[in-house]
């Protein structure tokens, strides 16, 4: 089961904190544009669907 962002929870204005909490460098952020999750590195841990506070990480 993949982990998604989802764009219309992500405010896009700022720099994405859950970046840093993926033990695999599995996010990755333009600017302040919603993240992207790399899948091959994604381990599916679920910290970041866990920290973030938008909810806008999510496991579909
Ligand atoms: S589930 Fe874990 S490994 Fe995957 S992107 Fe989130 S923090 Fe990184």
């Amino acid at each position: 089961m993949p982990i998604m962002i989802d764009k219309k929870r992500c405010p896009q204005n700022h720099v994405c904190p859950a970046v840093r909490v993926c033990p695999v460098n599995a996010l990755m952020q333009k600017g302040y544009q919603a993240p992207v999750v790399n899948q091959e590195r994604c381990i599916q841990c679920n910290k970041c669907v866990n920290y973030c506070p938008m909810e806008a990480i999510e496991r579909i």
